[in-house]
């Protein structure tokens, strides 16, 4: 995989898609133990989180729904701390066990602004479970309860995270060149 160049930033290969793959079997395979007989619902995050979700979602064998919703958080390569309200959420959640999918947890701000929109919802019980997490980084004290794969604290792409748009059809996934 050679570098690429998104923009004004150039990125290089960090994860192959391979094993980013086989972390998402990992990850298949804790909900598909946890959530049987729950009918659990997947609710991805966009836009990032497609790739995860659709690769999740076809290894997981329980009877299960999938929804999408859309919070606008980030722009550049800093997280701004700043989020939306969560638009398109059209599902009942009373009762439900809800299963956030996320493609990165960086400080956890976005995710704890979800949860707490989530819980004005009361499901059954609300989980998390993320492609990649940077745990260096993360600031709060809720569990991340399912991690595809642990980064250290650089900013990427790929898999479904962009660049100011860029980059998010790129195989595995690839770390910004300092
Ligand atoms: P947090 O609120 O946890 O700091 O950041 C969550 C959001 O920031 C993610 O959903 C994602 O949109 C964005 N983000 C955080 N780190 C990265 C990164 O390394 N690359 C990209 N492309 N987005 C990131």
């Amino acid at each position: 995989m050679p570098r690429v160049q998104l923009h004004d930033k150039t990125f290089e290969p960090f994860i192959p898609a391979d094993e980013l793959e086989r972390s998402i079997d990992a990850v298949a395979t804790e909900l598909n133990r946890t959530y049987a007989g729950k009918r659990p619902l997947f609710l991805g995050v966009l836009n990032g989180a497609y790739f995860f979700a659709a690769e999740l979602v076809k290894r997981i064998t329980v009877e299960c729904e999938i929804t999408f919703v859309k919070v606008a958080s980030y722009h550049g390569t800093q997280s701004s701390g700043q989020v939306a309200q969560l638009l398109g959420l059209n599902e009942r959640l009373n009762g439900r066990h809800v299963v956030v999918l996320e493609d990165i947890v960086d400080t956890g701000n976005t995710m704890e602004h979800i949860l707490a929109l989530l819980k004005d919802h009361h499901p059954a019980s609300i989980a998390v479970a993320t492609m990649l997490f940077k745990p260096d980084v993360f600031k709060k004290d809720f569990p991340i309860d399912h991690v595809a794969l642990r980064i250290p604290n650089a900013f990427v792409v790929g898999s479904g995270l962009d660049h100011d748009g860029l980059g998010r059809n790129l195989p595995g996934i690839y770390r910004i060149v300092p």
